[in-house]
């Protein structure tokens, strides 16, 4: 892949080859063309980039390390490394395009920020920058979630935002992405809403990406100066793809290192009870773009289910959609039980609690470990488990 990558996808119109664009209402149009171009000059700006590079340093605690993981290489093989997002300030790799997008905003002269969330790591992201620039934040979370993640919810209270509960379907992440953008449509002049990943119409994914991008910068300079190389494979899980794209792109002009997007496998494949849209899906428009979607007979977004409510979401971002065509990465998937086993792997031999969503890549990493023990490995390790705490315990108990 040539330096111009970045350049060349998406192309004007927001097109990752055949996916991604904006399939949505003329007015919501008109707004997104608005944040583009906002997006190209500001972001451009010596006055951006600055400020963005010191809330990095001084706010968020940038640069995360890198760590490697002697206990577990010595167990699995391999070299196991992970990038640590769950040292990044709210516990996970969201923060990064959460103050990128609060900052547009507030460049762009707007009072309010809104936004859907599954597990609650977008929003407790998006209330901490409200707070941090003194915007007004709501958040639309579907009901199951607010159980399961309460934590999560009281977080955003504390940080000043508003909680919009979704009644309604599965009561999830993709009826959180509904009422969001129904409620950025009745007043989309003061507000900017906030995409939680590499999704939804252009120019979100492109933005999410660029903010993510810090992550695989960081990455690669301080796995260079540990070993002098670069990774043989780069893992990350993938719920929309926010964090798999910030950690790939530094990679991908490198033919040498091995990139592995990590889907949910869930409870089953034969009943559904999963999130595998690149294994199982095909293409369709989701949320106002076109990307691999899991769909019902009838062309509707699909249930779908994961132990991790980060990565329960029938579609995936539209440049994740062309890589895998382009076969410039592999996409397989991770099942519940292999994701718990692998979340108490790392805490009980590295003293680090993964969050569920980042398990999957963690997972993955020991089978490609097992595979190729003369290998090194690098795992974005997307955020921290205290959020999933309770709920890992209630259900599945400690190992023995
Ligand atoms: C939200 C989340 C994910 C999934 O989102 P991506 O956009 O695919 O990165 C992964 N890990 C953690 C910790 C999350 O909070």
């Amino acid at each position: 892949m040539s330096k111009n990558y970045f350049k060349t996808y998406p192309d004007k119109d927001g097109f990752f080859k055949e996916y991604g664009g904006a399939f949505i209402p003329p007015h919501l149009e008109v707004e997104m063309k608005k944040i583009n171009e906002a997006y190209y000059s500001i972001s451009k700006s010596h006055k951006f980039i600055s400020e963005l590079r010191s809330i990095r340093k001084h706010f968020q605690g940038r640069p995360t390390p890198v760590f490697h993981c002697n206990r577990l290489s010595n167990k699995y093989g391999g070299q196991i490394y992970l990038k640590r997002e769950d040292l990044n300030h709210t516990g996970a790799h969201k923060l990064n395009h959460c103050m990128g997008e609060a900052l547009l905003a507030k460049y762009m002269g707007k009072k309010k920020l809104i936004a859907e969330t599954g597990a609650g790591q977008h929003g407790v992201a998006l209330a901490t920058a409200a707070a941090y620039f003194g915007l007004k934040c709501e958040i639309h979370m579907g009901e199951v979630d607010i159980a399961k993640e309460f934590p999560n919810v009281q977080r955003m209270n504390i940080l000043g935002a508003t909680v919009i509960p979704v009644t309604h379907g599965l009561k999830t992440l993709k009826e959180a992405v509904d009422s969001a953008f129904e409620a950025y449509l009745k007043d989309p002049i003061t507000t900017l809403y906030c995409i939680g990943s590499v999704v939804g119409p252009h120019p979100f994914p492109m933005m999410v990406r660029d903010f993510q991008r810090v992550v695989g910068i960081e990455a690669k300079e301080q796995f260079f100066e540990m070993t002098g190389e670069l990774p043989d494979n780069v893992v990350a899980c993938i719920g929309g793809g926010s964090n798999a794209m910030g950690i790939f792109s530094a990679f991908m002009e490198h033919e040498e290192c091995t990139l592995y997007g990590i889907e949910p496998a869930g409870k089953s494949f034969k009943t559904g009870e999963h999130a595998a849209t690149m294994t199982l899906g095909k293409p369709g428009v989701i949320h106002g773009f076109k990307c691999y979607t899991l769909q019902d007979d009838e062309g509707n977004p699909a249930p779908v289910h994961s132990v991790a409510s980060g990565l329960d979401y029938p579609g995936v971002g539209p440049e994740h959609s062309m890589l895998k065509d382009l076969k410039k990465v592999t996409y397989d998937s991770i099942n519940d039980k292999e994701t718990i086993d692998a979340f108490f792997e790392l805490s009980r031999l590295e003293g680090i609690i993964p969050a569920l969503e980042s398990a999957h890549a963690v997972a993955y990493a020991f089978k490609l470990a097992k595979k190729n023990p003369k290998q090194s490995i690098l795992v974005n390790l997307s955020g921290r488990g205290d959020k999933d705490l309770d709920y890992v315990v209630d259900t599945f108990g400690l190992p023995d």
